[in-house]
This record gives C-alpha cells, structure tokens and sequence, in this order.
C-alpha cells in the first residue's frame, strides 16, 4: 500500500507528542553513543536498597548469550510500587476497580495497597511460600491479582499469572513446568455477564498428572454460591484479616527473577519467559512514563488482562512503579454492548486509554455511532499493542473514540522484551498511522534479508526484525529450558535477538511491522507481508476485519486467500469481491490477487485477541484435520463455521 498516503491524513495538526522530535532524536541518540551513562542516569528512577555499580554485562552469541543488568544492585519491586510512594501519595488511589457489573467499584489508594499487599504477603509466608518458590496465579480482573503479584514480589517469591480463560489442561502444563506449590483464584470471574468457573478449573487441573507439586489453594471468593471446599482450600479473604499488614520486603538482586510469564501461543508451544527484578521493573516503568507521557493527575486505563505481559507491565508494574492511578477492568469492551469502552471512560475521566486492535475494530465494526452513549472529553493519549494496527482502526480511534484530539500510540513489542520497543514518540501530525515507527531509547533495531544478510543504512529496506544488542526488559530465560532460549532467539542470526516478526523501513528510517516472518507470503517469488493486504482491506468501508493466508498454489508457489468479517450492515457479494481485488490491486499491486475469498462470521482469535492464522492457513490448504491444539482459543466454534464454509481448490 502507499504507506506515505496515509502519514498525516485526518490527523489534528499541532498536537504534541510525548517527546518533541529534536528531544528524542538527542536523547536516542545519547542511549545508543553512551549506554553505560545513559542507563545509570535512568536506573534513578528505582529507589535501590544497593545502588548498582555495574550497569551492562551483556552479550549476543551463538548459543552462548549474557545477558545481565545491574547485577550488583539490590532492590524490591513491590516496595517501588508501594511503600515510597505513601509519604506523598498514600490518599492517590492506586488502583479504580470497575466490575464487569457497572455497579461495582471500588478505589484502593497507595495506602489501602500497600496494607493488603502486606497481609498478602503474610499469608503466603505462613503457608511456607519462600524466596525463589513460584506461585501461580489464575484470577479474574480483581485487585486481588495485582495484591497476589505484588505480595510474592515482597518476599521474593516468582509469579506465574496464567489467563482466566484457560482450560484446566493448559492451566496444568503451565503448573506443573514451574512446579508451583501454590495456587492462587478465586471461585468465580465474571465476563460479559457470564461466571467462569475458575476454582472448579483449578480442581479439574489438579486432577492431572503432573500437578501433584500443589499443596494449598488460595481462593478469593467473589460468586454468590457455595464453594466447593477441598481439603488443600483456604479462604485468601479470611486468612488474610488475620495477617498483619508490615511485611518486611526480602532484599532482591536485580537478576533475581520477578515472574514467569507464558506467551499466548499463536505459534506454538508456549514459552515460560523468565523476568527480572531490577531491569525488567526499570523498563517498565521507564517505557510506561515515556511512552504515554505520564502526569501525576492522569487516570489510565490498560485494558489488557493481567494474565498478559500488557497486563503485568502496563497494568500493574510500569504504572504502580510511577505512582499513577490504574483502572482495572473486569469486563470486556462488548458487555452490555460496545458503548461501555467510552462509558468507562467517562465515568473515571481516564486520561490515558491502552487498548488492542481487536478491541477498536470490534467498535468499528458496529459503526461510528458506536460511541454515541459517551463524550470521552477526558481522553488525551490512546495506545495500541497485539497486532499491527491498520490504518482505518488508526483513524477510527484518533477520530471516534479520541475526538480527533489524541496521539496514537501504536506500540510493538513482546512478552520476551518486556517494555515497549518502538512507537511513534513523535508529535502527531508526523505520525504515520499503521506505523510502529522509532526504537525506544537503549533498543538499535535492524533488518536481515532473505539470506541473512544485515541490511546496512537507515534507508528503506525490508526484512527480518532483529535487535542488535541487550536492554533491561529483556527476558533472560525460558524457564527450565535455557538450550530453548538460545535456540529460539540467538541462533538464527547470531549476534543480535531474534524477534520473528518482519518489518518495513521507509525512506525516512521509520518502522512498520508487516507481521510474523512465519506468516509473510510467497507469491510467484514476490515476498508479501499479510498486514499490508489486510490493511488495504479493512480500508473499504463494507470490511470491519481482514485476515490474509497463503495456500499452497501450483503456479504461483502460494495464493492469497483471505477471510473476510463484514461491517454489521454489510452484505456478501461477487461485486463486493470484485471491489475488494480492485482495492487490493490498486494499493499493493497486481501480482496480489485474491485467490479466494471467504466470508467470515469471525476470525479464530487468541486469548490476547490476535488472529491465530496457524489455524486459518491450514483451513486454506484444506488440512482440517490436524488443527492442534485449539484450547486456548477465544471462541472455538468460530472455527467450525470456517471449516464448513471453506472454500476447496
Ligand atoms: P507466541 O510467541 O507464543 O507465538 P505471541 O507472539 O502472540 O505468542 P506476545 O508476546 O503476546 O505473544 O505477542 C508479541 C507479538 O505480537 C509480536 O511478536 C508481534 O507479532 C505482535 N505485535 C505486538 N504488538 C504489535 C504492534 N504494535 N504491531 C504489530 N505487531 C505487534
Ligand atoms: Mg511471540
């Protein structure tokens, strides 16, 4: 597509950015010429219980990689997040809970956190969780889970925070590799008005081999019903009254870890990412006052689920770590229906909004009256995160959803980065909207060709998406498998971190991530990326959501088969078709055909809510009966539609 057509169209002129233009050019600049300087002056922004002297140890190699971040400091992340804040801020509400019910809220201030996250802290001691235990948790969108988090921090335990919408088998394998002897939920979680049954979960997962290693179960009740009680149970409410609120922090080394996290598996088995104290805590705080600008009276609001990396550095670490107020949400954006994203807003007057492609094209699709039940004049900033945002979602959120008065921040980054990598970070009339766009601060990206070749200049290019060199958020193992660290993300171009997905550069040096590697096509020996095609198609006013596969094609090597979500009002048809080739002939080129087309009730979306095209690409080439494993699926059913209406060559 002509990306440069779309870099200002319909953007406000004049708004500012977080950092002027000259600013982060000085600064990033500064990062990258003197590291070492650089990052000691940014590592004040922890309070240290050691001061460290060391600042970088790092080193990319072929399966002998070093990666370690001021290895000599001492620190405790939930005493950063809590306790040197209470002199100035301990009436600030730390966390605004809205339930998935609009009727229940609570505020917990800097204060009521840092108590509750001691007799946490405390319970767990009694029932013999010790420094480098893990603990997983599996809760709902309560203030409980960041408590649980925040707690094993202070005595130095490691979470595991597995999804709430998990299936008892996934929740048991993520167990059983960390070998957990507590397990923390609660009864319940509420969802769109639906209860999932998270403690039966959990029994059914402990009745599976290999979870033997589970000996209490910590449950916070939040349903209305009887619970089931099992001889390992305990009641975390009542247990917790008793506890006394001082917990002496455990003094952590930076490269302690912090947590454990699985990726969301759209390619795979997934990855325990190990994450630490010190770093990762500095780059998450660091990102999320940068990247959003952060001001002491903003209200934000991450949408992202705490069983997400979103959700552990821009929910709870980044912004308790800054002292800003965080909105957790129990909910999701269509209960009652998808005014309510608007409506939370208005009803906190959140400042700062992060939120998924999914989620703004999900509004989208329901039309720009959308909105209407809200005025959202609070509104300043609005992120993405998940997937490449294209261009109409771009439009749509800095037009509808923002009132044409807020930056877009259309952040890319990972589990195993653990910060944001590259955004805008630029005033918004520069803005290239589907772009990624600048390196954060620290991160010198780079692009391989096809026979992994480093593509040298700043200059246009397209490639491989590598990082040549290490910076704090960095995860710095799988847990239990390093071999598989190695493997995955420092053997294939040794020397720099593999991130697998690929990107475009422009002329002007800035990014756009055109998708996975795994999913960019080969069509007659033209290399394509699908988010540029599904771009051009989400841009036609009758297509709320595009996902673009390759199938194996005799002339061709692979064909373009796409699958299609249609506006609400919007009607298949073989001209509706026609107008799509045409759109996607005109913006990417002749050679980008669409081989087939089908019309799509929905897309097969991850937990995290990106589109898992492993599943939509073996429907294409027609292999249905070796899906995988589907289970961690948003909406399995949606799957069997595809296949029934599937289009045969
Ligand atoms: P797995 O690694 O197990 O397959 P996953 O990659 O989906 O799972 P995450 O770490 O949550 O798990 O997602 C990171 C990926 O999401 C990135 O590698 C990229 O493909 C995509 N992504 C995230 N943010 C953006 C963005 N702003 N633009 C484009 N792609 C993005
Ligand atoms: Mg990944």
């Amino acid at each position: 597509m002509s990306q440069t057509a779309h870099a200002m169209a319909g953007a406000a002129p004049g708004l500012r950015g977080p950092i002027s233009e000259q600013d982060y050019r000085e600064r990033y600049r500064y990062s990258i010429e003197s590291p070492e300087a650089f990052w000691r002056e940014e590592m004040q922004r922890l309070d240290w219980m050691r001061t460290p002297e060391k600042i970088i140890n790092g080193h990319f190699g072929e399966n002998h990689s070093r990666i370690r971040w001021f290895e000599d400091g001492v620190l405790n992340a939930s005493v950063n997040c809590l306790d040197r804040h209470l002199e100035s801020r301990g009436d600030k509400p730390a966390i605004i809970w809205e339930g998935d019910n609009a009727d229940h809220q609570r505020v917990i201030t800097y204060r009521e956190l840092h108590e509750k996250t001691g007799q946490f802290a405390n319970m767990l001691k009694t029932l013999g969780v010790k420094r480098g235990d893990t603990v997983t948790l599996y809760m709902p969108m309560i203030p409980e889970a960041a408590m649980a988090m925040l707690a094993c921090a202070r005595i130095g335990a490691v979470h595991s925070v597995v999804f709430g919408g998990f299936s008892p088998e996934a929740l048991a394998g993520r167990i059983s590799d960390c070998t957990s002897r507590v397990v923390i939920t609660a009864d319940i979680s509420r969802r769109g008005g639906k209860q999932v049954p998270l403690k039966k979960n959990v029994d059914e997962a402990l009745a599976i081999k290999g979870t033997e290693c589970v000996e209490h179960v910590l449950v916070v009740p939040c349903g209305d019903a009887p619970i089931d009680w099992q001889s390992r149970d305990i009641d975390a409410c009542a247990m917790m009254k008793e506890q006394s609120a001082q917990c002496a922090p455990e003094e952590m080394n930076a490269e302690d870890p912090l947590f454990i996290l699985y990726t969301s598996g759209s390619t795979g088995t997934p990855k325990g990412l190990m994450h630490t104290t010190g770093g990762y805590l500095l780059y998450a705080a660091m990102t999320h006052q940068q990247i959003f600008d952060l001001r002491e009276d903003d209200v934000y609001w991450c949408a992202a689920d705490v069983g997400w990396v979103t959700g552990h550095s821009y929910v709870v670490y980044g912004p308790l770590a800054n002292g800003a107020t965080t909105v957790m949400f129990e909910g999701v954006p269509s209960y009652p229906d998808y005014g309510r994203v608007g409506e939370v807003i208005d009803r906190h007057n959140i400042t700062i909004f992060y939120t998924s492609p999914t989620a703004i094209r999900a509004m989208m699709g329901r039309g720009d009256h959308v909105m209407d039940s809200s005025r959202r004049d609070s509104l300043r900033l609005i992120g993405t995160v998940g997937e490449p945002i294209n261009p109409q979602a771009w439009h749509f959120s800095h037009q509808i959803i923002g009132n044409g008065r807020c930056p877009i921040m259309d952040t890319w980054w990972q589990t195993e980065t653990g910060g944001h990598m590259m955004a805008p970070l630029t005033d918004v009339d520069k803005v290239k909207p589907g772009a990624a766009m600048r390196p954060f601060f620290g991160i010198r990206p780079a692009l391989m060709d096809a026979e992994g070749k480093r593509i040298e200049g700043e200059g246009e290019g397209e490639g491989s998406l590598v990082i040549e060199g290490s910076w704090p958020g960095q995860a710095r193992t799988i847990w239990g498998n390093h071999e598989r660290f190695e493997e995955t993300y420092f053997s294939m171009h040794p020397g720099a971190y593999f991130t697998g997905d690929g990107a475009h550069r422009d002329a002007d040096g800035d990014y756009w991530i055109t998708g996975r590697i795994d999913d960019v096509l080969n069509v007659s020996g033209h290399r394509m990326g699908t988010a540029e095609i599904e771009s051009a198609l989400v841009a036609h006013p009758a297509v709320a959501e595009a996902a673009i596969v390759g199938f194996p094609h005799d002339m061709k090597g692979q064909g373009i088969y796409a699958y299609i979500t249609l506006m609400q009002d919007a009607e298949p048809s073989e001209e509706l078709a026609r107008e799509l080739n045409d759109v996607v002939r005109r913006d990417i080129g002749a050679i980008a055909k669409l081989d087939a087309i089908q019309w799509a009730p929905g897309l097969p979306k991850t937990r995290s809510g990106k589109i898992m095209r492993r599943i939509l690409r073996k429907i294409a080439a027609n292999e249905v009966d070796g899906l995988g494993d589907i289970s961690t699926l948003s909406d399995p059913e949606v799957v069997e539609a595809l296949i029934r209406d599937r289009i045969q060559h």
